[in-house]
């Protein structure tokens, strides 16, 4: 892409409404604009990352054999009557009638209409497990939307929904996307942390939050240090294999949120492991057994000919707030570090003077070649000046920066930089491609 042909509407003041560092960002780096309070329009380089998140997501959704589909937004109040949550859910429910005077809402999670799905299409055990799981916009409303994407009304979630014969099998399915969440965390350059957290009045202790540490996280959370270097399976995890082991890895561990925290365990730990900080709930898994599915009808014919409600668990990733989480992550002074991995563009061409017959054949060559080697360089030809152009590619985070310009040129180089070091070295074009590439 070259920038003079792109939408990139960067702000040069930090807007004042933005508290955190992320939110101030993602605004001055054109990525997103507020619409309503917690509602944004997602701008070019905001919309790439976003996709880019989605799609690991999604890959690891699929490598623990899950399968997408897509259920709507809007959904009908009847099917939550069933289920009992259309009066207990309150106010964060956005409810809306139709031209009928039908009662619908813009659903704020799936439970229910997936149940509705299971229910009118699978009767017996043979069909099972299954895990089906979408990636679709979610509106709650929150009392205090804030943060910018971390807590918006309007947001983009991955969840899935687990169907199995009794709560053995929930439990395989359970460790199947504790094991994809690590899986898909990692791959994103984050270190998420799996800590207990509460079940309400289902009970038990198979539900974690995914937790990133940050100062600007809204919960208090504690951990064991140890947790911080245990490692995550590779893509060659065996998902029909036996994960306990991986799981038992990470819950052997003390971690938990504030409101699950159990001050004599963690004061058990010896001091130098005790870390105790703030954090970022990125993704929530949970096993609930039979709640939706015994009121909602939802029954599986098991092998001994016995009818019984499905047993489900519900398995949530905040991809659009991921954004957030992982700016708060990976910043500094001059803007956002991308990691390679979502990096909305792989690599920043600077022309440092467009017009320049050498520097204009040097950009289009590395332009080209960077393209063919599926890098999507984003090409500055615009007549900024050089410092306005540094700063631009240096706020929007982009891997790599090939700085191109006639003194250099004219004794055979470039200038490459790495964004997250900062490192700079003058070196030839194609030495510069091949770091890159
Ligand atoms: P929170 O405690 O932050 O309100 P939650 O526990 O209500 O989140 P879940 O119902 O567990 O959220 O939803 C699954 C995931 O969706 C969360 O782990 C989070 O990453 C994301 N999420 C929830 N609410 C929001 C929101 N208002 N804006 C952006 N992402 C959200
Ligand atoms: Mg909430
Ligand atoms: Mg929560
Ligand atoms: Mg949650």
């Amino acid at each position: 892409m070259r920038l003079s042909r792109y939408f990139l509407p960067i702000l040069k003041e930090a807007p004042k409404e933005a508290e955190i560092v992320s939110h101030r960002l993602m605004l001055r780096a054109g990525m997103m604009k507020q619409q309503s309070a917690g509602i944004y329009a997602w701008l070019p380089l905001g919309f790439k990352v976003l996709q880019k998140v989605e799609q690991i997501v999604r890959e690891e959704q699929d490598r623990s054999g899950a399968i997408e589909l897509m259920m709507p937004t809007i959904q009908s109040a009847d099917l939550w009557r069933e289920s009992g949550r259309y009066d207990a859910y309150g106010k964060e429910m956005l409810r809306i009638t139709d031209r009928h005077e039908r009662e619908m809402l813009y659903g704020p999670t799936n439970e229910e209409m997936i149940t509705d799905i299971f229910r009118s299409n699978v009767r017996s055990y043979r069909d099972l497990p299954l895990n089906l799981y979408h990636i679709q916009w979610k509106f709650r409303d929150e009392i205090r939307p804030r943060f910018g994407v971390m807590r918006g009304r309007e947001f983009l979630m991955k969840d899935a929904y687990s169907f199995d014969v009794d709560r053995a099998g929930a439990e395989r399915a359970y460790r199947k996307m504790f094991v994809a969440y690590l899986r898909t965390f990692e791959r994103l350059g984050l270190k998420a942390i799996p800590m207990r957290a509460d079940t309400g009045p289902i009970g038990g202790d198979l539900s974690h939050e995914f937790i990133i540490l940050a100062s600007t996280g809204e919960s208090a959370v504690f951990c064991d240090r140890e947790l911080l270097e245990t490692p995550v399976p590779g893509a060659d995890v065996d998902f029909d294999g036996d994960l306990a082991p991986i799981v038992e890895s990470f819950t052997s561990r003390y971690a938990a949120t504030e409101e699950m925290h159990d001050e004599a365990a963690f004061a058990a730990l010896p001091e130098d492991r005790r870390v105790s900080a703030r954090g970022i709930e990125v993704g929530h898994i949970f096993y609930f057994g039979t709640k939706y599915s015994e009121p909602m009808g939802a029954k599986v014919t098991g092998p001994d000919g016995q009818e019984k409600p499905v047993h489900m668990g519900s398995y949530g990733v905040g991809v659009s707030r991921l954004l957030g989480a992982l700016i708060e992550a990976s910043h500094d002074d001059a803007g956002i570090v991308w990691p390679d991995s979502v990096a909305p563009f792989g690599a920043g061409i600077v022309s440092l003077r467009p017009g320049d017959g050498a520097v204009d054949a040097a950009c289009q060559s590395a332009y080209e070649q960077l393209a063919a080697a599926g890098v999507d360089p984003l090409y500055d030809d615009t007549d900024a000046r050089p410092g306005a152009k540094f700063a631009t590619v240096d706020l929007i985070g982009l891997p790599w920066q090939l700085i191109v310009g006639p003194k250099g040129l004219a004794e055979g180089t470039v200038e490459l930089k790495r964004r997250a070091t900062g490192e700079k070295q003058a070196v030839s074009l194609e030495s510069a491609i091949a770091r890159i590439t």
